[in-house]
């Protein structure tokens, strides 16, 4: 399969979605444009590949960007070898400020942290949105290509923080494509806040919204569904809406690369016998990243369990340990690690999909209880799968910041807020000096300064830091931190964030109406 891909655009893998709705099976390059599937499922590859232990041990030489062109090739995407070559070595290269792009950093013997913040906006959405906008464009070329141009593509975000960064970094100045974003006015740290408000680009917008995260994704997406306002941008603006969210496969394939690459790289330097089973920790929001390694180990990286560490938004734990998702009596809740702050995690439809046999009926009438009712409950043999692949616990956000304090004192290695859930529900259910474990760190402390603080200064998330620190910016927040404790640095990009002037500063109403304006607004002064 590695070697017939020579010549230019070939067949590739197909695709079908998890509700069986749609008309036809694409391919790669269809459905990173497309997204979600009509009637709302998710794509899933028709076939997996299947690794050789060999397969992946070949991969421990190779630069970063070469291991992710040969699993794409793996998963025989749709574009020729040489074109996969050459975007990725576009998206994995110098906007990462390590050369390993994904380097491993053993706290002892047995546990090894994945550091997955070294792209551009130092949280792990990078390592896909570093990547799919290279595939999103090469796929637009390809049918502009075959005589049918598709209209530009403007991306809307609703974003906690992460994810608006890392987009509005992935696709700024690109061709015909635009990217705004709307978070949550004074609900992103400041670090995230300064990261959109002076993203800088030809095609890129960033707009506070009254109100929480919640209501930022429900204007988004009533923007989505109106068939109006759809129809207005593509006769006056000649664009059409897309979204660049974790549910798009273009943004799940580039995951599943750092998982076979780790494994490689831990036989090749020798922490890791080769054919040994890894356990994988992941701390968990939207079930993408946690996905990304069941799907790792189904085409054959010796991966044992996975663990799935939640927050104080726990309905994940509860799910893997009752086989019931019920959120008809949740309350959202804000904690330390906001990523981690979602009640539907969408990405699970996909694992579900995968473990009830592929059964696109059943989906259907899962989500739909999941719609009317707030709950569904799984059949049983579903649930054996389930507790056969995860286990799965939860940690209090004082817990969590307690945790970041206790591996200061012990490795002088810091963990951010997301990473530190993961790392104590590693320690809770690890089998201990048995097995190694891989704990996925996904966002640089210092992204989250007056948590990381608080939690050096060993105070509890609803005090308040000391007087001379309360008023301090993010930046000042981090200096004041590299300043007093040993060993911290900032990268780069997160330090010349001060420099940056700011772009947007515009707030609107968390209304359907006000971010429809926003965006026609938007339109008429920037040009995609
Ligand atoms: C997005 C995010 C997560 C959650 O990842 P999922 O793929 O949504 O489960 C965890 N930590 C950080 C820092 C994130 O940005």
């Amino acid at each position: 399969m590695v070697n017939q891909a020579q010549k230019g655009a070939r067949e590739g893998n197909r695709y079908i979605d998890t509700r069986g709705q749609s008309p036809k099976p694409l391919e790669f390059s269809e459905v990173i444009i497309q997204g979600l599937a009509q009637g709302g499922g998710l794509f899933v590859p028709v076939t997996l590949p299947r690794l050789t232990l060999d397969d992946i041990l070949d991969l421990s030489q190779m630069p970063y960007a070469a291991q992710g062109a040969r699993i794409y090739e793996h998963f025989e995407v749709d574009f020729a070898a040489d074109q996969i070559a050459s975007l990725m070595t576009q998206a994995y290269g110098r906007n990462f400020d390590d050369p390993a792009i994904a380097p491993l950093v053993s706290l002892d013997e047995q546990t090894h942290v994945l550091e997955l913040w070294h792209g551009p906006t130092a949280a792990f959405k990078d390592m896909a949105l570093q990547c799919l906008p290279h595939f999103f464009s090469a796929a637009l070329a390809r049918q502009a290509e075959a005589g049918s141009p598709p209209p530009d593509q403007l991306i809307l975000v609703a974003t906690s923080g992460d994810t608006g960064s890392s987009a509005l970094e992935g696709f700024k100045d690109r061709d015909h494509v635009g990217i705004i974003t709307f978070y949550p006015d004074g609900g992103v740290s400041d670090i995230q806040w300064r990261q959109m408000a002076t993203a800088a680009g030809s095609n890129v917008g960033a707009f506070g919204l009254r109100g929480n995260f919640d209501d930022c994704q429900t204007s988004v997406k009533a923007a989505f569904s109106d068939a109006a306002f759809n129809e207005r941008l593509l006769r006056e603006h000649q664009v059409s809406l897309s979204s660049a969210n974790s549910i798009n496969w273009g943004r799940l394939l580039p995951q599943v690369v750092y998982y076979v690459s780790a494994y490689a790289r831990l036989v090749a330097s020798g922490r890791l016998q080769a054919g040994e089973e890894l356990d994988v920790c992941v701390p968990t929001g939207n079930f993408g990243n946690i996905l990304a390694a069941w799907y790792a180990r189904e085409i054959g990286t010796p991966i044992g369990q996975l663990y799935c560490a939640s927050n104080e938004n726990h309905v994940l734990t509860d799910f893997i340990n009752t086989g019931v998702y019920d959120i008809s009596q949740r309350s959202f809740k804000l904690t330390p690690s906001p990523s981690m702050d979602i009640l539907i995690s969408s990405n699970l439809e996909r694992q579900l999909f995968e473990l009830n046999g592929r059964d696109p009926e059943v989906i259907c009438q899962w989500m739909a209880g999941l719609r009317e009712q707030g709950r569904f409950e799984v059949d049983s043999e579903t649930f054996d799968y389930l507790q056969a692949d995860f286990r799965a616990d939860w940690v209090t956000s004082d817990d969590g910041l307690a945790t970041i304090r206790q591996v200061y004192e012990k490795y002088g290695y810091l963990l951010d807020p997301h990473t530190a859930i993961a790392y104590q529900v590693a320690e809770r259910l690890r089998d201990h000096k048995q097995k190694p474990i891989l704990v996925v760190a996904t966002a640089h402390w210092a992204k989250f300064a007056a948590n990381v603080a608080k939690s050096l200064l060993g105070i509890t998330v609803d005090q308040d830091l000391p007087a001379e620190l309360r008023d301090l910016s993010g930046l000042a927040l981090n200096d004041w931190l590299c300043e007093r404790y040993d060993g911290l640095t900032i990268p780069a990009t997160l330090a010349a964030l001060g420099d940056r002037p700011v772009q947007f500063s515009e707030i609107c109403d968390s209304s359907t109406q006000s971010v429809e304006a926003t965006v026609l607004e938007w339109l008429g002064r920037k040009k995609i």
